[in-house]
C-alpha cells in the first residue's frame, strides 16, 4: 500500500504539482497501525487529477475531493484548500483551492492527523503532530471550541480517535466539548451513527462508551440507555439495547435484526422454539445480553431436531395425500403443529411417525 502511495505521489508529482500522504494513513504508520485507505493532498485540482489518472476508477467528486480506486486501494485525493464559514456547524459553506500544504494542514481537526509522507517516503511534520502521537494525546489544530463550533462532528472524531487509539483527550480539547456539546444536535444522524459505529466496533469499546458518557454525550446524542449497557460484543446488539432504532438510520434489514433482538430480550426463557423462530444469530445475541452463555445457546441450537420448516421431512404435497384432501390454507396449521410437536420433541422427525400421528388426528 505504501509502495503503490508513494508511486501515485511521483505520478502526480511528474506533472509538476505537490503531493502528500496526509492524515490518517500516516498517523497510523507512525503508530504501526495497519489503514484500509490513503488519504492524499496536493495542489493539483480534481480535473488534474482525473486527467493525470485517465483508466483508474474514479467516484463522484465532491467538495474537491476525489476518490481515486487503484490496485483496490481507495486513495481520497483531496486538493489544498481554505474553507470558510460552516453550515449547520458541519459543512463549510464556501472553500477555496490554496496553493501551500501549511494553510491545508491549518483547516484539519487534529494535530494527530496532520503529519505527511512526501514522494521519498519522508515524514513531514511542520506542525509537530508526531509529538502528540508520542504522547498519546489528542489536541487540536489551533483553538478547540473554534474547532468544534464550526464542525460538531469533530466532537465524536475526538471520541473515536481516543478510543480507537487509546489516546487521552487534552483539557482543552474536553473543555470545549462541554462548551460545544449541544452542538451535536444539528448533526445528521446518519454522520453520527457512523462515528458510533467505529466506536462501538472498536476493542475499547467500553473505554469509549465510558468516555461519551463522562463528556456527556449520551444527552446531546439522544442515546439515553447508554449508561445501562453493559454487553458490548455485538455491533447490532449494542443499537439493540440503546434502543434508538425510530431516532438514527438503519437498513431495513438491521431494523429486522434489533426489533427480533429486542422481542428475545423481553422473553423469560429461551426454548427450542424461540431458538428456531429467531434463529441463531439473533438467539445468541439476545442470550448474552441476558447474561446467559453464547455457547451453549449455540450448542442448544445444535441439538434442534429441526432448523427450518423445510427440515420437517414431509411437504404440503405429501401432508394432502395422506389427509386425501386438495391441498390448501389448512395446510399451514398442521405444518405449524409438527413444528411445534417436532421441536418440543414429542413426535419424531421421519416419515412414519408423522404419518401415523397425520392420520390419527386430521384424517
Ligand atoms: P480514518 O481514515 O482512520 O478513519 P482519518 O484521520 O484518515 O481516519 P478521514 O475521515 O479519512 O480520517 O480524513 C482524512 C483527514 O482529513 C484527517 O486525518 C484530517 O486531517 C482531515 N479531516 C477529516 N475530517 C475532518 C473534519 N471534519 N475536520 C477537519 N479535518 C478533517
Ligand atoms: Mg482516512
Amino acid at each position: 500500500m505504501f509502495e503503490i502511495a508513494l508511486k501515485l505521489l511521483e505520478k502526480i508529482e511528474e506533472r509538476g504539482f505537490r503531493a502528500y500522504i496526509v492524515g490518517g494513513f500516516v498517523r497510523d504508520y507512525v503508530l504501526g497501525i495497519e489503514s484500509n485507505d490513503v488519504d492524499i493532498c496536493t495542489n493539483a485540482k480534481p480535473r488534474d487529477i482525473r486527467s493525470i489518472f485517465k483508466d483508474a476508477c474514479f467516484s463522484r467528486e465532491e467538495y474537491g475531493s476525489i476518490t481515486v480506486i487503484l490496485k483496490h486501494i481507495r486513495f481520497e485525493i483531496t486538493t489544498f484548500r481554505r474553507e470558510y464559514s460552516y453550515m449547520n456547524h458541519r459543512k463549510p459553506e464556501r472553500f477555496e483551492f490554496i496553493d501551500d500544504l501549511q494553510g491545508d494542514l491549518l483547516r484539519r481537526d487534529f494535530l494527530i492527523n496532520t503529519l505527511c509522507i512526501d514522494r521519498n517516503g519522508e515524514i513531514l511534520d511542520p506542525l509537530n503532530g508526531k509529538r502528540d502521537i508520542e504522547q498519546a494525546i489528542i489536541r487540536t489544530v489551533g483553538n478547540s471550541y473554534q474547532k468544534f463550533s464550526e464542525d460538531a462532528l469533530r466532537i465524536l472524531r475526538a471520541v473515536r480517535f481516543a478510543t480507537i487509539l487509546q489516546f487521552q483527550l487534552s483539557d482543552e480539547v474536553k473543555i470545549a466539548i462541554q462548551k460545544t456539546k449541544v452542538l451535536l444536535k444539528k448533526i445528521s444522524y446518519q454522520r453520527k451513527r457512523e462515528e458510533l459505529d467505529k466506536i462501538f466496533t472498536s476493542v475499547h469499546v467500553k473505554e469509549g462508551v465510558q468516555l461519551l458518557l463522562e463528556l456527556g454525550l449520551d444527552q446531546e446524542l439522544e442515546l439515553e440507555h447508554l449508561s445501562e449497557i453493559s454487553k458490548f460484543d455485538d455491533l447490532i446488539g449494542i443499537w439493540a439495547q440503546l434502543n434508538v432504532s425510530s431516532l438514527y438510520p438503519f437498513t431495513s434489514n438491521e431494523k429486522e435484526l434489533i426489533t427480533k433482538i429486542q422481542k428475545v430480550l423481553k422473553m423469560d426463557h429461551l426454548d427450542s422454539f424461540v431458538l428456531y423462530t429467531y434463529g441463531l444469530y439473533v438467539s445468541s445475541i439476545a442470550a448474552y445480553i441476558k447474561g446467559l452463555s453464547k455457547k451453549e445457546i449455540t450448542s442448544q441450537y445444535n441439538l434442534l431436531p429441526i432448523k427450518c420448516r423445510s427440515d420437517i421431512v414431509l411437504d404440503g404435497r405429501e401432508i394432502s395425500e395422506i389427509v386425501r384432501r386438495t391441498p390448501g390454507p389448512y395446510l399451514k396449521g398442521i405444518l405449524e403443529d409438527l413444528e411445534k410437536k417436532i421441536l418440543n420433541l414429542e413426535l419424531e422427525n421421519s416419515k412414519e411417525s408423522l404419518t401415523s400421528y397425520i392420520k390419527e388426528k386430521y384424517s
